[in-house]
């Protein structure tokens, strides 16, 4: 049984209204019309577009730790405000004492607790371990609940509590086309691998698991096509790539003769090539890099498969974030007209971008994964430019982007709060009727995703 469901009591209740509200009512709306549209949107079960959450049995393997939570993005903003990266690594180490970790976290954690990553943490604290006030005390009484956590852990949070329907999830961690609990998940999978190799120990693996000798650009093509195929077969909807990560999203015309002269020199990388500052920037298999990722998108287009794309600031504390910026792959939407094209974070801070390709172009969709803990006023804003300037159904408005299912859980009530105020500030605005803010909200929380990535058999 979830120690979340034993600590809902009415002193905890009480508490995680007091400490974590995931967006306070505002003072200049009809208080009644928030309210009910509240309840509205409370009862749409979310289709979330995506997630990294870890397979329930390595969780509860992992050590019963709140530390463990404080290790996903609330991490970037303790070390964006200065917390040394030794003490970084300290925190993670639940054999060491919690009053030690303690100390070092406490100074950082001052600066850092009103941000939407700190705001997401506290209300999974409060609101599923009964932890009112992020202290030591708070910290040690959160590990304590979480020793009674056990199987069935995921559908009480992410369905009962969180109210998702079911979940996109990215498990990049997992090197093995293996399905997740259905009734929870559907799949993406990524082929960068495929797409910007590193040297020929990557080719070698890709041989191993397709079983396609790759040593040639055909082979690699032939190689790419199995292991889509691959994933195919366990239930994968859609193909992301977080691409921009390594390097620049603009993807020029690069020709087969181009691609083959860079494979060549790649396959003959006999060693790793180690990852330097300098390769956000300078690609030297930038041929090869381009030509294959028009490969990726001509596959999905002939398949009928959606692309996720991570447009938009990196998650850490040290990437290049003008590759990023979704406007760089405007000939990429231009040229695969048929390809659906799911823009991930609202492209922050570019989000003018996103929001003028979703604008433009059929095939593109702008995603709010991610953004509501990146900076609920800034997802709220971002919110009302969309609605007065696109098609609602080409917005989706949720995914948690966590690894651990107690912060989608905040994720996703932050959402549901910051969601409601924005659609009652238009409501009342007359930009639309009270019903139709949620039709917006189903459409936006719910219908969009389910008709770009529906649940497979
Ligand atoms: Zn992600």
């Amino acid at each position: 049984m979830l120690a979340a469901t034993n600590c809902l009591t009415r002193r905890s209740v009480l508490a995680s209204l007091l400490a974590a509200p995931a967006a306070p009512l505002c003072a200049q709306l009809s208080v009644g019309l928030q309210q009910r549209l509240a309840a509205a949107i409370d009862r749409i079960a979310i289709v979330n577009t995506h997630e990294h959450t870890i397979e329930e049995a390595d969780r509860l393997s992992a050590p019963r730790d709140p530390f463990l939570l404080v290790g996903h993005y609330l991490i970037n903003d303790l070390v964006a405000a200065g917390l040394p990266a030794d003490d970084a690594v300290k925190l993670a180490s639940a054999e060491s004492p919690m009053e030690e970790r303690w100390k070092l976290f406490a100074p950082w954690w001052e600066r850092c607790r009103f941000t939407g990553y700190a705001q997401a943490f506290r209300i999974a604290l409060a609101d599923l371990y009964g932890v009112s006030e992020v202290s030591l005390r708070g910290m040690e009484s959160a590990r304590e609940q979480m020793q009674q956590l056990s199987a069935g852990f995921y559908r009480e949070v992410l369905q009962r509590r969180a109210h998702i329907a079911y979940s996109v999830l990215d498990d990049y961690w997992n090197g093995e086309p293996t399905r997740p609990d259905p009734a929870l998940f559907v799949l993406a999978r990524k082929f960068d691998w495929f797409v910007a190799p590193n040297s020929r120990p990557d080719l070698e693996r890709m041989g191993e698991v397709t079983g396609v000798e790759v040593n040639s650009l055909a082979a690699l093509k032939r190689a790419l096509d199995i292991r889509i195929d691959q994933n195919l077969k366990v239930g994968m909807v859609t193909i992301k790539s977080t691409i921009a990560y390594q390097r620049s999203l603009e993807f020029l015309p690069a020709s087969e003769a181009d691609a083959s002269r860079d494979f060549v020199r790649l396959l003959a990388l006999r060693q790793r090539r180690t990852a330097r500052p300098e390769d956000a920037t300078e690609r030297p298999f930038r041929a090869l890099e381009d030509h294959m990722f028009h490969r990726l998108l001509a596959v999905a287009e002939e398949r009928g498969l959606p692309i996720q794309i991570h447009t938009g600031m990196q998650a850490g504390n040290s990437n290049h974030a003008p590759n990023t910026r979704a406007s760089l792959l405007t000939p990429c939407i231009r040229r695969y007209p048929r390809l659906r094209f799911d823009l991930f974070h609202i492209g922050f801070p570019w989000t003018g971008d996103v929001l003028a390709l979703a604008k433009m172009f059929p095939n593109v969709s702008v995603d709010f994964c991610w953004a509501w803990v990146m900076s609920p006023s800034l997802a709220r804003r971002a919110l009302r430019e969309m609605l007065d300037a696109l098609p609602y159904s080409k917005i989706l408005g949720f995914g948690g982007d966590y690894r651990y299912a107690e912060l989608s859980y905040g994720h996703a009530k932050m959402a549901r709060a910051n969601i409601t105020r924005v659609l009652a500030e238009m409501a009342q605005d007359g930009a639309f009727s009270e019903e139709q803010a949620v039709e917006v909200a189903q459409a936006i929380l719910a219908d969009n995703a389910a008709r770009l990535f529906p649940r497979v058999a």
